[in-house]
C-alpha cells in the first residue's frame, strides 16, 4: 500500500488551490530547467527506466513510445495529450486537471522536449467545461511566468501549449479520430499504419499521451526512476490513479501503489462493498471496455496490468466499478451494449452493425427471452468483432459481452428456461 512520502497528486482532492503558487510550494515547477537539461535521450532512458505504462487504457510502456519519434525531425513535430475522458466509471483525469494543471503542464513541457516535439496540444473533454477553464487558467499562468513559450523555464527551448475542446463524442478519445477532430474533420480513427509517429496531426510526428502519464513524469525525473519503479511489481511500476463507483460505501477516487488487491483498494478506501463483501456479485475493474470479473476472482485479484489479463480482464483506465448482488448484470451489459452502439462511428461493418445486435441480443436475454443455442451464437459473434475493426471500439463492445458469458451463463441459461415454462404455462 502506498505510503505518503510516496504520493504523487498530493492536491487531489483540492483541499489547496490550484493555481501557480501553490502548486510551487507542493514542488511542481522546481529546477525545471534542470531537468530539461538532462537531454532527450536521457529523459527517455529514466521513463524507460520507471517502468511507467501508458494510463489511459492500453498500458503501453511509455518511454518506449516516446522513442519512436523521430531523432532529427525535418520540421514541426507535436505532442497531443489525450484528456477526452469519456469512459464509463473513469473521472480520473478530470480530478489532474482540477487540482493539479500544473503537474499536466510541466509533463508537456518536459515530454515535448524529450521527443522534440515543437508544441503540444490537450484534447479535452466537452463535457469538462470547468476544467477547461481552470486549465486555461492554468496555462496562461505558466506563460506569464516564462514556464512555456519563448525560452521555456529558462531552458533556450520553445514550446507553445493549446488547449482545444472536443464537443462530446466517445470515439474522440481514441488517438486517430482525436487528430482528425484536432485537424477540423469529423473524429473517425484512421488506419493504421501509419502510424502517428510517422504520419500523425497535420501529417506530423505525433505522440498522443494520456493526462495521468504525462502528469507523473515530472516527479519520476525529480524522485528518479529506481523510486518509481521501486512501487507497484514487476512491469507493473508505479502508482495508479483509482475511481470506484458503484455499490461501495464511499465511492472515491484514489492514488495507490500499482498491484494492489482490488479486496485492500474497496476496504480501505471506500468502506468496503455495501453489504459486506459477501453481498459482492461481481466488478468491471477498468473503466467499461474490459470483461467483468466474478466475486471468486475479485477475492483475490491484484489491480495491475498483468494480473487482470490473466483472467481475460484488463486495468484499462482503472475505473472499478462495482456491482452487489441486488444487480440485474445481464440488463448491465446490455446496457454497456447500448452504449457502444451509440458511440460507434460507423466505419466499420462489424462495429456499426455488430454493436447494435449485441445490444439486441443481450436485451433479450436480459428477459429470457432466447433460446440456449443463442448463447452460443452470441459468443462467436463477439468473436467475429473483436479484431475485425479499424480501432478499438470493436473489442471494447465484444468484451464485456464476453466476460458476461464466460462467468454468468449458467443466469442466462436460468432466464431463458423460467421464460420458455412461463409461455408454455400461459398457452
Ligand atoms: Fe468506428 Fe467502430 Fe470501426 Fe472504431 S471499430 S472505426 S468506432 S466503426
Amino acid at each position: 500500500m502506498l505510503h505518503d512520502r510516496d504520493r504523487i497528486f498530493t492536491n487531489l482532492y483540492g483541499e489547496q488551490p490550484w493555481t501557480l503558487d501553490a502548486a510551487r510550494r507542493r514542488g511542481d515547477w522546481d529546477a525545471t530547467k534542470d531537468l530539461i537539461a538532462k537531454g532527450r535521450d536521457t529523459i527517455i532512458q529514466e521513463i524507460k527506466d520507471s517502468g511507467l505504462r501508458g494510463r489511459g487504457g492500453a498500458g503501453f510502456p511509455t518511454g518506449l513510445k516516446w522513442s519512436f519519434m523521430p531523432k532529427q525531425p525535418t520540421g514541426p513535430a507535436y505532442l497531443v495529450v489525450n484528456a477526452d475522458e469519456s469512459e464509463p466509471g473513469t473521472c480520473k483525469d478530470r480530478e489532474i486537471i482540477r487540482h493539479e494543471p500544473h503537474k499536466l503542464i510541466e509533463g508537456c513541457l518536459v515530454a515535448g522536449f524529450a521527443m522534440g516535439c515543437t508544441a503540444a496540444y490537450i484534447y479535452i473533454r466537452g463535457e469538462f467545461i470547468r476544467e477547461a477553464e481552470v486549465l486555461d487558467a492554468a496555462i496562461k499562468e505558466a506563460y506569464d511566468a516564462g514556464l512555456i513559450g519563448r525560452n521555456a523555464a529558462g531552458s533556450g527551448y520553445d514550446f507553445d501549449l493549446y488547449l482545444h475542446r472536443g464537443a462530446g463524442a466517445y470515439i474522440c478519445g481514441e488517438e486517430t479520430a482525436l487528430i482528425e477532430s484536432l485537424e477540423g474533420k469529423k473524429g473517425q480513427p484512421r488506419l493504421k499504419p501509419p502510424f502517428p509517429a510517422m504520419v500523425g496531426l497535420y501529417g506530423r510526428p505525433t505522440t498522443v499521451n494520456n493526462v495521468e502519464t504525462i502528469a507523473v513524469a515530472p516527479t519520476i525525473l525529480r524522485r528518479g526512476a529506481s523510486w518509481f519503479a521501486s512501487l507497484g511489481r514487476p512491469n507493473n511500476t508505479g502508482t495508479k490513479i483509482f475511481c470506484i463507483s458503484g455499490h461501495v460505501n464511499r465511492p472515491c477516487t484514489v492514488e495507490e501503489e500499482m498491484g494492489i488487491p482490488l479486496k485492500t483498494l474497496l476496504e480501505k478506501h471506500c468502506g468496503g462493498v455495501r453489504g459486506g463483501w459477501d453481498n459482492l456479485l461481481a466488478v468491471i475493474p477498468g473503466g467499461s471496455s474490459v470483461q467483468l470479473i466474478p466475486k471468486s476472482i475479485c477475492d483475490t485479484i491484484r489491480m495491475d496490468f498483468d494480473s487482470l489479463r490473466e483472467v481475460q480482464s484488463g486495468l484499462g483506465t482503472a475505473g472499478v466499478i462495482v456491482m452487489d448482488k441486488s444487480t440485474d448484470v445481464v440488463k448491465a451489459i446490455a446496457r454497456l451494449s447500448k452504449f457502444y452502439m451509440h458511440e460507434s462511428c460507423g466505419q466499420c461493418t462489424p462495429c456499426r452493425e455488430g454493436t447494435g445486435w449485441l445490444w439486441r441480443m443481450v436485451t433479450r436475454m436480459a428477459e429470457g427471452r432466447a433460446k440456449v443455442e443463442e448463447i452460443d451464437l452470441l459468443w462467436d459473434v463477439t468473436k467475429e468483432i473483436e479484431g475485425h475493426t479499424i480501432c478499438a471500439l470493436g473489442d471494447a463492445a465484444a468484451w464485456p459481452v464476453q466476460g458476461l458469458i464466460r462467468h454468468f451463463r449458467p443466469e442466462i441459461e436460468r432466464r431463458i428456461l423460467e421464460y420458455t415454462q412461463h409461455t408454455r404455462r400461459a398457452a
